[in-house]
């Protein structure tokens, strides 16, 4: 008799967690794919047969080295700097570098192999990676960032190249962290290539680049919702932090007619009752990218309501997108929100729900966009960033826009196509998964057993 789906699941589980002791956000994202791909594969014995989903569990390298710099006092400073290159079947690996005080192996494994999935359901030829540091940009000065930068790549230039591995920017790795990067390995390999992405307009970035992620998770919830006739425009807003992604979903969500009525940033959220305007949150991303204040100063100077150490799920909304951090909504955030008449949740970030808080929006038939398809945008444009330097030509902006619209609409319909159940409903979990996997696994087959 053929063992249970359950069974193979636990014997799965069983085997990952014996390979990487105590890697629990690692072992959280692999059974989140597993859960989807394992019943998929029961009756497709290829890929059981070559180990496939095994074998994208481990990464093809892993890089770990020292980081030493010299703070503004002259005294000798030291980080661990990692690159996890994680499966480059379908192109060269392709992922952000993360600079945050809680990055660890675990951490990055799970954001590398998220990676290789949604680069996947992209359509583009790119593989996944990830890396950073334990580096903290956040209380060091210009200078400091800048030496932190120059060391950290005059290790890693070895290890990438715009044909092998390109990284591009995650939490605490903005534009100015980029160009520090990418002056350094210009300096050290006397050439100009497109090495990373995210970089300046001045010198090979693309536009649209710093506002896809963003803009990219509110089209894919305009997708869901119009797949159910429904739309943005009147919808009250709930949006988590106050970054990068955060910034760009508030934008396009304000544009198309959405009432955003929170952000927030690791010290506690604002509330703003009747939905932010557009001048109020261009003054957020100024108090943010360039005088680096906290969010509270926002709720200050408009008098809306701060809500010190905690996570904005609790206030009524329509749609939710947290655009923070991993497992920043729970179980208990998804009854508040799904309680107060949330219809749809689309994640900007990587794995910011828990998967208690997945089950209960599956349970409860809301329609929920897992982040490798919601905010997929980024990287689909840092792909269109490679192709714009490999072609040495810029595109405008228009034409930009466009191909990220058409690259969502195209994701959501992959996840449809994969994720709709016999009841109607579509499971973009499952569909995501089953989509990403399915490329990828079909190319390492091709390869044999390497
Ligand atoms: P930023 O560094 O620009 O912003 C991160 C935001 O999240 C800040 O407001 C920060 O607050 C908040 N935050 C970070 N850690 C925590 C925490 N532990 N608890 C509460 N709040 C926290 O990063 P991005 O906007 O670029 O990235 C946000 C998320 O989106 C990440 O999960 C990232 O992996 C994902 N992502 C980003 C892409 C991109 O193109 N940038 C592409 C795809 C995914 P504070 O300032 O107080 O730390």
């Amino acid at each position: 008799m053929l063992p249970s789906i359950s069974e193979e699941l636990e014997k799965f589980r069983a085997g990952l967690e014996r390979r990487n002791p105590g890697e629990s956000e690692f072992h959280q994202a692999v059974m989140e794919v597993a859960g989807s791909i394992i019943p998929f594969i029961q009756d497709k014995p290829v890929y059981t047969k070559h180990r496939i989903l095994e074998r994208m569990t481990e990464p093809d390298r892993i890089i770990i080295f020292r980081v030493c710099w010299e703070d503004d006092q002259g005294r000798v400073r030291v980080n661990r700097g990692y690159r996890i290159q994680q499966n480059n079947a379908i192109g060269p690996y392709k992922g952000g570098l993360r600079f945050h005080p809680t990055v660890n192996l675990s951490v990055l494994k799970f954001l590398a192999f998220e990676q290789v999935f949604k680069n996947s359901l992209t359509g583009l030829p790119m593989g996944g990676g990830k890396g950073g540091s334990d580096f903290n940009p956040k209380d060091k000065s210009d200078h400091e960032v800048m030496r932190f930068c120059q060391s950290f790549m005059t290790e890693l230039y070895h290890h990438i190249g715009p044909d092998t591995d390109v990284p591009a920017g995650d939490i605490g790795v903005g534009q100015r962290e980029i160009g520090y990067m990418f002056g350094q390995h210009k300096r050290m390999t006397n050439e100009f290539t497109g090495v990373l992405t995210g970089k300046g307009l001045e010198y090979g970035g693309s536009l649209i680049r710093t506002e896809a992620t963003g803009y990219g998770a509110v089209y894919f919830i305009e997708d869901m919702l119009a797949e159910q006739g429904e739309q943005i425009d009147g919808r009250r807003v709930a949006i988590s932090g106050a970054g990068n992604v955060a910034q760009y979903a508030a934008e396009k969500a304000i544009q198309l007619g959405g009432k955003v009525v929170t952000l927030s940033d690791s010290s506690g959220f604002v509330y703003c009752p009747d939905g932010m305007e557009q001048e109020q949150l261009d003054w957020v991303v100024d108090l943010k990218n360039n005088r680096r204040g906290r969010i509270k100063e926002a709720a200050d100077e408009f008098g809306w309501e701060f809500h010190e150490g905690q996570r904005p799920w609790s206030v009524p909304v329509d749609l939710a997108l947290p655009c923070a951090t991993q497992n920043e909504l729970d179980a208990e955030d998804a009854k508040l929100l799904v309680k107060n008449g949330c219809i749809a949740v689309s994640e900007g970030a990587n794995m910011p729900t828990t998967q208690a808080g997945i089950d209960y929006f599956q349970a409860t038939r809301t329609l929920y966009a897992p982040s490798k398809a919601a905010n997929a945008g980024g990287v689909a444009v840092s792909g269109l960033e490679m192709s714009q330097n490999i072609a040495k030509m810029s595109w405008e902006e228009a034409h930009l826009d466009e191909r990220l619209r058409k690259i969502m609409q195209r994701i959501h319909d992959h996840c449809k196509e994969y994720g709709s159940n016999n009841n109607g409903h579509i499971d973009y979990l499952k569909g995501a998964n089953i989509a990403g996997f399915t490329k990828v696994a079909n190319a390492m087959l091709a390869y044999g057993v390497i």
